[in-house]
């Protein structure tokens, strides 16, 4: 089985809403769509309070190259622009749109045998950026600076608890293949590995048996190649993802089409299939709600700009919960209540018992080894931690710290429960600041 070296395993816990199907969820009374839902400059409002919006119509512009569209997630009313802080912590400005039921549709031109410049052009417009997390626009990741002859479809879902990848992989695999052709179409690579950790067997056999064209994991094949990959976290992340499947190495600093790859997730590749073959834009995405705090988990098609409040109360709400957290345990955010509204990158909820996360103080490092061990970047995490609390951001960056992508490894290995990966964002941030 293809992997990379360092990581650790960890239970998956994907057994509560591996077998659910994805559920629409309803209307609700109010959406708070936030411009600031991608990597690079928020978008530009072009609607005004009072005024009447269709769903999918656009509602803000992007403001330079990196930037995304957004639109509407429903038919109706634009009642406010303004400030809203959320649960993060963080204050993002948001369309507030309340819906007014039945209305037409806002959707581009459907586009039958698109160019490269037009899937480019479309997925521009339909404000799709990567879905698995980062949120990087991908219209501008489809026009890399360097060759790629690769394309790397990510259908790893490595994070515990989640599952909105797999079901999409399970429920629209036509749809899904088709997507990644485009994207390969738009990138002019005729390469293309799809990885699935092998956590996923049905996910595996279901894009096999609707490519039809069996596994093929050999260098220089023509078509898509399904590659099962090793169970172990973070089998997903991109430079491990890109090394078990191709074997090379990208750079520290360096992206991956440094090494003629370009990644893509499995819900952006479906949102790329439903842009230009179906014209419609991104507004609403596939969520796993799960946790042994929510009574009803569930995989759920959202529309951006939903409250939590109401993904919970659709849940049957919470139960004894003890932790609320916005994506996955290890690269989560977490929440200090309700007050968040969702956003294009927001692949999972979790509300946790007390019994399924560790929350003890920091111990002194006892140099034990095990955080270089399992750093899939090969760092060494417990001098970044050291310089940082010292002041010493210089040191920190030395050892490291602009290379590493918060996997979370290492303070999950951690015996004293070291703050590591707070630790690298304290050095980030003060070494952005220049102190
Ligand atoms: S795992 Fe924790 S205790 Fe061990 S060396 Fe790393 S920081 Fe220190
Ligand atoms: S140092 Fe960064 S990349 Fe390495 S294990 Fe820790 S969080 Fe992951």
């Amino acid at each position: 089985m293809k992997s990379f070296r360092g990581g650790t395993h960890i239970p998956d816990n994907k057994q509560q809403t591996a077998n659910i199907p994805i559920e629409i969820m309803p209307v609700v009374p109010d959406y708070y769509v936030s411009l600031a839902q991608h990597i690079g400059k928020p978008a530009e409002p072009i609607v005004e309070v009072g005024q009447l919006v269709k769903e999918g119509e656009l509602i803000a512009k992007a403001s330079g190259f990196v930037s995304a569209n957004i639109h509407s997630p429903v038919c109706g009313t634009i009642v406010d622009i303004g400030p809203y802080k959320n649960a993060t912590g963080a204050t993002t400005t948001c369309i507030h749109i309340k819906p007014t039921g039945e209305g037409t549709l806002g959707y581009y031109e459907p586009l039958n045998d698109p160019t490269a410049e037009q899937i480019v052009a479309r997925i521009a417009e339909a404000g799709i950026v990567g879905m698995g997390g980062a949120g990087f626009p991908t219209a501008v990741k489809l026009q890399p600076k360097d060759k790629v002859d690769t394309l790397v479809i990510n259908g790893v879902e490595c994070e515990p608890y989640l599952n909105c990848d797999n079901r999409l992989m399970l429920e629209k695999p036509v749809e899904l293949l088709k997507g990644i052709r485009l994207i390969a179409k738009a990138l002019g690579v005729s390469r293309i590995y799809v990885g699935i950790e092998a956590n996923k067997p049905q996910a595996i056999q279901t894009l096999l048996a609707q490519d039809g064209t069996a596994p093929k994991a050999t260098e220089g094949s023509t078509d898509i190649v399904v590659v099962p990959l090793k169970t172990k976290y973070p089998q997903g992340a991109e430079k491990t993802l890109i090394y078990a499947t191709t074997k090379r190495k990208v750079p520290a600093g360096g992206l991956p089409s440094a090494v003629g790859v370009v990644v893509c997730n499995v819900a952006t590749a479906y949102a790329v299939y439903q842009a230009v073959t179906l014209g419609k834009p991104l507004y609403e995405r596939v969520m796993t709600v799960s946790g042994n705090g929510i009574k009803k988990p569930q995989n759920l098609l959202v529309r951006m700009g939903t409250p939590l409040k109401d993904i919970v109360t659709f849940c049957a709400g919470l139960d004894n919960c003890d932790k609320l957290l916005m994506g996955g345990p290890m690269m989560g955010k977490t929440l200090v209540d309700l007050s968040y509204n969702l956003t294009k990158t927001d692949s999972g909820f979790l509300a946790l018992h007390e019994d399924e996360y560790v929350s003890v103080l920091p111990t002194a490092c006892i140099h034990c080894g095990r955080c270089v061990d399992v750093c899939p970047m090969h760092l060494e995490p417990l001098y970044i931690d050291f310089y940082i609390q010292v002041n010493d951001t210089a040191t920190a960056v030395k050892y490291g710290a602009l290379d590493c992508f918060e996997c979370g490894t290492c303070a999950f290995v951690c015996p004293a429960r070291r703050p590591l990966v707070q630790s690298v964002r304290l050095t980030k941030q003060r070494h952005r600041e220049g102190k």
